[in-house]
């Protein structure tokens, strides 16, 4: 069950990130899309954590039934938003009575209209410090954390955002998920700055596939990523074209992921949207480059 594990015995590992759907036809569109990816065996899945009210309990929810009914091991993300350590404590015991041994412990984005994070009463105000209370609490999790080749938008510089990687890996995080790049060279850089740090756990590229023009400025501007120009210009000449945007994008992920492998990343943790198609897609051609490269 323990992601760690699989990363010790297995690579490349390949895991699939969702966010418990909002509505009834957001939990239809879920649900296909796990029936669609789970013929190709993911390592882990994971659910993401909302800012808060009731998609919260969901991911509880969405992570229990993905491990009871598709025995995959499934990781449910936690954030410090909104929470003192008494409701963070009981939110650890009822993951661990449901069979959840795998967490992603994140401090979270200040909640919306609102430019500074402020810690709860009782609550944290690092993701070190979620970090640490869970290792205090003894329940035997794996931890991930999250790591920003291009550096975290609030750090105030690289050096900074290191020392803080630093602290949770110290604190007890077993891995680290990466922001979403376009740039294979941050993270190739990023990871030999980790490794200079003395941070020595697994860091597992996080990789979204393109499926829209749209998308694309929306999603750089909040996660703070370059996208190559030269991306930019040809998806931008079939802007119009639903079907060769595509196939250019998911031309540019599969090259993106393959060279990633090649050069060493532990594998490749896929940021879905709760869409199936793109990563099934490029997903199955990487496995197969990846078994033609070792036959
Ligand atoms: P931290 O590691 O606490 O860092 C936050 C900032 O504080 C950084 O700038 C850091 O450099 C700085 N810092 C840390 N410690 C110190 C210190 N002691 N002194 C001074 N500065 C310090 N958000 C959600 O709401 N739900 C999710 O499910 C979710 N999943 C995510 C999954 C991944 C893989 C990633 C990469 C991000 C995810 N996020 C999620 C977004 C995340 O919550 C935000 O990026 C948030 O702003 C930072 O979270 P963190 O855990 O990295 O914070």
């Amino acid at each position: 069950h323990r992601i760690s594990d699989r990363l010790k015995k297995k690579q490349p590992v390949f895991s699939f990130e969702f966010f418990p759907p909002k509505n009834d036809d957001g939990e239809r569109l879920l649900m296909q899309t796990i029936e669609d990816l789970k013929a190709l065996e993911p390592d882990f899945v994971s659910v993401t954590y909302g800012a808060g009210g009731s998609t919260r309990a969901k991911t509880r929810e969405w992570v229990r039934s993905i491990q009871d009914r598709y025995a995959i091991p499934a990781m449910a993300h936690l954030t410090c938003v909104g929470s003192g350590r008494e409701e963070i404590r009981s939110i650890l015991e009822d993951l661990y009575s449901d069979g959840i041994r795998n967490i992603m412990a994140l401090r979270g984005d200040p909640p919306k209209g609102e430019t500074a994070f402020v810690a709860p009463a009782d609550g944290f105000r690092y993701a070190n410090e979620l970090i640490s209370f869970i290792r205090s609490t003894g329940l035997d999790f794996c931890l991930g954390a999250a790591a920003y080749p291009e550096v975290h938008g609030e750090a105030p510089s690289a050096a900074e955002d290191l020392r803080n990687l630093k602290r949770k890996v110290d604190a007890g995080a077993d891995f680290l998920v990466t922001q979403l790049f376009f740039d294979n060279e941050k993270y190739f850089s990023f990871v030999d700055q980790v490794r200079a740090a003395g941070i020595e756990v697994p860091v597992v590229p996080g990789i979204m596939p393109i499926t829209a023009f749209k998308q694309i400025e929306r999603f750089t501007a909040m996660a703070g990523c370059a996208i190559p120009d030269s991306l930019v210009k040809s998806l931008a000449g079939v802007q119009d074209d639903a079907e060769a945007l595509l196939n250019l994008s998911l031309e540019f992920t599969l090259r993106q992921c393959e060279e990633l492998l090649s050069k060493g990343a532990p594998g490749i943790h896929f940021y879905t949207l709760n869409q199936s198609r793109a990563t099934a897609i490029i997903l199955d051609r990487l496995r197969r480059s990846v078994s033609a490269e070792r036959r």
